[in-house]
């Protein structure tokens, strides 16, 4: 029985963050471990609601309740294992999910912060790998039956993971050197260590998944060797198209570039570096990547620019700028906007932001200007006006608002166009749909034989839907090749987040 009046007791805390200072002169993640005592004490706040609201925010339907119990009590092993059964990867969802199980808890609808749900998971996640060191936990007999995984970020993993458990042969291929997607390649150490991927994949491998990287389907290995040598392929490639403005004067200007590729780069220097390798010091085309003493301008608003932000700051930037098209959101929700207990649009402070830069607000870039060799030494923006008309976006600038701010380097975190045009798209027979996504099926078929799940299905969207959406295509999969029983299926392709209708 849960403490009715735990949210009247104690206010909701978390733990410190490293100082700014010091987060800022290394790569380590920004947050240390909690604290056992004041973990049993946030999750002491959650009133175990008779219709927890919290599960419908979170789209792996995470058992929240439960487990908050049973960390409030001290029954730590217990907690693992209802965590685990619902999220296969909580260390990373633990520290990198926005949490929309936060928006929708109960606590927000009466004016109460709400539980600490994150914090809670993460905590229960280490505490696994603590306990058993993620403990393998294979198949107890093999079904005869194959299946190759394209892809290994989230999607892919969870996948990989729930058929191998199955009992099914399962082979993850994946054209990057290491394997992890975006946690491995997109997103900086100091949210995600390495470490954590690498715990993982050691258990994977000991269930018996095997990993191939290094290998570009439908360039390396066709579809049709792939469809020749599985029973079935899932299709978990993710949303990788960035999206980008050649319309914009001097796009292609020297020190102009893509988000990704600058985050890429720096995690590729920072792995170099903690495996005591020679970091490349360039990107592929030459162009020098480190921020260091250089004016950095940022343009974009959402996960990807904070990231920017944080790196340009352990790069040792000279100052950063920090572009959004849309006015300076509120703080609190709006309730007739973003009823609770929908995901509201409100001003989110990343730990980035309090490292330092500028962020600009409502603004939008007329130019990238030129110092007269072909390198940017300028964006000129222009303060705008945002409105939907029928759908579509129309950006007003105002008249005489115009400005310029020093750059040397600027980086594009404006979004993803969703999966890339690429060779094993038309070896497979699939097309992008208008978003740049594949369609399914309702059983997660893009084809016969041929699943899709994660960023690839979806659009780029977040670590939580990935993981849920992998764990649902394994479980049309297994059914697929006749595997005994059913595997859980947290949502089906055509699941949306909360929304007010
Ligand atoms: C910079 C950045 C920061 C983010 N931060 C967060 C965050 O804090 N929290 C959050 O919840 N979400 C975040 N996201 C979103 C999140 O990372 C994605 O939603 C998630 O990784 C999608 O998982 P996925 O498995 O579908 O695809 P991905 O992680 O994109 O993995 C797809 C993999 O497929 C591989 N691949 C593609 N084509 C082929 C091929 N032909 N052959 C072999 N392999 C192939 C790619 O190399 C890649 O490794 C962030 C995204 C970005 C870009
Ligand atoms: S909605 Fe909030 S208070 Fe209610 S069960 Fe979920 S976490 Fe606990």
């Amino acid at each position: 029985m849960p403490d009715p009046n735990g949210f009247l007791r104690y206010d909701r805390r978390l733990p410190a963050r490293r100082p700014v200072p010091v987060r800022i002169s290394d790569w380590r993640e920004v947050y240390p471990p909690a604290g056992e005592e004041l973990i049993r004490e946030q999750a002491t706040r959650c009133m175990d609601c008779g219709i927890p609201f919290c599960h419908d925010g979170c789209p792996l339907g995470n058992r929240i309740p439960d487990w908050n119990d049973l960390v409030r009590t001290g029954n730590w092993d217990a907690a693992v294992d209802s965590l685990h059964a619902t999220n296969n990867f909580p260390e990373f969802t633990g520290r990198l999910c926005p949490a929309p199980c936060e928006a929708a808890c109960v606590l927000g609808l009466g004016g109460q912060q709400p539980v600490t749900i994150k914090q809670v998971e993460v905590e229960i996640a280490d505490a696994a790998v603590a306990r058993d060191g993620l403990r393998p936990r294979p198949a107890s007999a093999s079904t005869g039956r194959s299946v190759a995984v394209v892809g290994s970020g989230p999607a892919g993993l969870a996948a990989a993971q729930q058929l191998a458990r199955a009992g099914h042969t399962v082979t993850v291929y994946e054209r990057d050197e290491a394997i992890g997607g975006l946690l491995r390649y997109g997103i900086p150490d100091f949210k995600l260590e390495k470490q954590h991927i690498d715990k993982r994949l050691a258990q994977l491998t000991a269930e018996g998944v095997r990993f191939r990287t290094g290998v570009e389907v439908g360039v390396d290995v066709t579809a049709e060797q792939l469809r020749a040598e599985h029973d079935a392929v899932l299709l978990a490639c993710g949303a990788l198209q960035g999206r980008d403005t050649p319309e914009t004067p001097g796009r292609a200007l020297r020190g102009v570039h893509q988000a990704m590729a600058h985050l890429v780069a720096a995690n590729r220097v920072v792995a170099a570096a903690g495996d005591g390798k020679p970091a490349p010091a360039t990107l592929p085309d030459g162009t020098p990547i480190d921020a260091a003493g250089k004016h950095v301008v940022i343009i974009g608003g959402g996960d990807t620019a904070a990231d920017c932000l944080g790196v340009a700051h352990r790069q040792g930037a000279a100052g950063v700028h920090q572009l959004d098209l849309y006015p300076e959101p509120p703080t609190e929700r709006d309730a007739a906007r973003d009823p609770w207990p929908t995901w509201p649009w409100v001003l989110r402070n990343y730990p980035a932001h309090e490292e330092g830069g500028e962020r600009v607000f409502a603004v939008a870039v007329q130019e990238f200007v030129d110092d007269g060799t072909g390198q940017v030494r300028a964006v000129r923006i222009a303060e705008v006006t945002v409105e939907k008309v029928d759908g579509r976006r129309i950006v007003t600038a105002l008249p005489g608002s115009e400005r310029e701010i020093p750059a040397d380097l600027v980086l594009l975190a404006i979004g993803f166009e969703g999966t890339e045009e690429q060779p094993l798209l038309a070896q497979f027979g699939v097309t992008r749909n208008g978003r740049g996504a594949i369609d399914s099926r309702p059983d997660w078929q893009a084809t016969d034989g041929v699943f899709v799940a994660g960023d690839m299905h979806r659009g780029a969207s977040l670590i939580v839907w990935a993981i849920a959406e992998g764990r649902a295509a394994a479980a049309a999969i297994h059914t697929y090749l006749g595997g005994v029983g059913d595997l859980p299926a947290p949502v089906d392709p055509a699941r949306q987040p909360l929304a007010a209708r």
